[in-house]
C-alpha cells in the first residue's frame, strides 16, 4: 500500500478518482460559487497537481460546468456530487473537494478564504488566518466575473 495515494468518490460510486500527496494546500472556502455549487455554507477544498490526478471510473458522468470565464466545475451527473475545480488562474493544479476523499490526506485545512463572502448562519471559532477577497494570497482569483443566471446574495452588513 503506497499511503501517498488518495482516493475519492461521488456519492452513488459512479465517479472515482486517485491522486498523490503531497497536497498543494487545503483551505475552507466561503465564496459565493462553491456555496452555490455545492449547496454548503462552506466548501473544503485541497488541491493537488493536475498531472498526479487520475479519473478511476465515471469518465461519461463527469460533467463540466463553466462557473466562470476562467474556472470549471465537474460533478456527477448521476447523483449531483460536485466533485472537482480546475481554473485558468490557477493553472497545473485540480482542486478536489475533501469531503468526496475516502482516504486520508497529508494536511489539516490550514485557512479560511473569501470570508467576506461568508453566511451569517456559520460561525467558526477556529484560529485559522482569514482571507478575504482582497488578500494578496488571492489576488490571482479577483478578476473572476459572475455569470449572468448567477445573483448577488444580499450580505449582513
Ligand atoms: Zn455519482
Ligand atoms: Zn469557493
Amino acid at each position: 500500500m503506497n499511503a501517498e495515494v488518495i482516493r475519492g468518490s461521488c456519492l452513488c460510486g459512479t465517479v472515482t478518482y486517485e491522486t498523490r500527496a503531497p497536497t498543494l494546500f487545503c483551505a475552507h472556502c466561503h465564496c459565493q460559487f462553491c456555496r452555490r455549487a455545492h449547496g454548503a455554507a462552506v466548501v473544503t477544498w485541497f488541491g493537488v497537481a493536475e498531472d498526479t490526478f487520475r479519473l478511476i471510473s465515471g469518465e461519461t458522468h463527469l460533467t463540466w460546468y463553466d462557473s466562470s470565464e476562467q474556472s470549471r466545475r465537474a460533478f456527477c451527473a448521476k447523483c449531483g456530487t460536485t466533485l472537482l475545480f480546475a481554473s485558468k488562474l490557477c493553472p497545473g493544479e485540480m482542486h478536489i473537494a475533501l469531503a468526496t476523499a475516502t482516504t486520508p490526506i497529508d494536511q489539516e485545512p490550514q485557512v479560511h478564504v473569501f470570508v467576506d463572502q461568508k453566511v451569517s448562519w456559520i460561525h467558526c471559532s477556529d484560529t485559522l488566518p482569514r482571507l478575504t477577497q482582497e488578500s494578496e494570497a488571492l489576488s490571482k482569483y479577483r478578476d473572476v466575473s459572475v455569470t449572468s443566471s448567477f445573483t448577488e446574495v444580499t450580505k449582513e452588513e
